[in-house]
């Protein structure tokens, strides 16, 4: 236990707050662009959420997800982002924009719900979302104990149509087993191995070899975390053709996301 008194009062609030957020729809996703790198078109976005919180303003997922997976509330929560991220794609064509691959985050937590499936299929039936564009991050923190199981979740998950990405590859200690078993399409390049891809031999022995894997398993390999123009030149070196990071955009609101979205598409 920690001692209470060492638990920022920010914490307390938090937790106490966050059932009513999700109930007031005080939460946004935001959407940032996945790119590929060789003529910058757009190729999807990832919803990444946010709280707007009364007192303390945009909250930042790593300050509430642990706590709603810790609480339960991140079943509520995520079906919240589900519903959330298969809307997207009707507000885009509405304003005449072309619909988009959405990526969207499912906490391992939410994935071991006994419920899970029913209601991604629920909320698919309920939005009308085209599965072809929806794709669920699941994190390579998977316990491995629960490899089979998550397995067989992520077959039923591709056979409604939707891709399978394992989020954050590469953080902490990598497990192959995962990789091997896992039914997925894409594997998500963390952040911490692309950063010092461009002065780092080793990092980029490293990277090439992951990516080399990847493709020789079927699996694309999506760049997370790009932020300069060396690190982009490097990863197109290596046959990586897709990134995701601050180089391109940041994560946007849904109405910033229209308008970039728009000037990137010159309406
Ligand atoms: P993630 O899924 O790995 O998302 C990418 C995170 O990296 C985002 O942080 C994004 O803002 C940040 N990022 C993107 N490009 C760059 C870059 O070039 N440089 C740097 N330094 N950072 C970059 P964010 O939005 O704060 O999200 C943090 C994490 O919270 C996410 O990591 C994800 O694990 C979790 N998360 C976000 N939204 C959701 C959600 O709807 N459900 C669940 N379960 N988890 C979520
Ligand atoms: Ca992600
Ligand atoms: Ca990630
Ligand atoms: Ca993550």
């Amino acid at each position: 236990m920690i001692p209470i008194v060492n638990v920022p009062i920010q914490y307390l609030s938090l937790k106490k707050d966050l059932a009513r957020a999700i109930e007031s729809d005080h939460l946004s996703l935001y959407y940032q662009p996945q790119v590929e790198m060789k003529n910058r078109h757009i190729a999807g976005i990832e919803g990444l959420v946010r709280w707007n919180h009364p007192n303390y303003g945009v909250v930042p997922p790593s300050s509430f997800i642990p706590i709603a997976e810790e609480n339960g509330l991140i079943v509520q929560l995520g079906l919240w982002v589900m519903r959330e991220g298969c809307m997207a794609n009707h507000r885009f064509t509405a304003l005449g924009l072309p619909p988009l691959p959405v990526s969207i985050n499912i906490s391992p937590i939410q994935l071991n719900s006994p419920a899970f499936l029913d209601d991604l299929h629920r909320i698919i039936q309920e939005t009308g979302v085209d599965t072809q564009l929806l794709e669920l991050e699941i994190t390579e923190s998977v316990e491995i104990n629960k490899v089979d199981r998550i397995s067989r979740m992520l077959r039923k998950v591709r056979n409604m149509g939707i891709r399978t990405a394992i989020d954050d590859f590469g953080a902490g200690l990598s497990n192959y087993h995962r990789l091997r078993h896992l039914p997925v399409d894409r594997l998500k390049l963390d952040r911490s191995l692309i950063r010092d891809i461009h002065t780092s031999d080793n990092q980029r022995f490293i990277v090439s070899a992951i990516i080399l894997l990847a493709n020789r398993m079927g699996i694309d390999v999506i760049a997370e975390g790009v932020e300069q123009a060396e690190q982009e030149r490097v990863l197109l070196e290596l046959g990586c053709s897709l990134a995701q990071g601050f180089y391109y955009g940041q994560p946007m609101t849904c109405s910033q996301w229209e308008n970039y979205y728009s000037h990137h598409l010159g309406l």
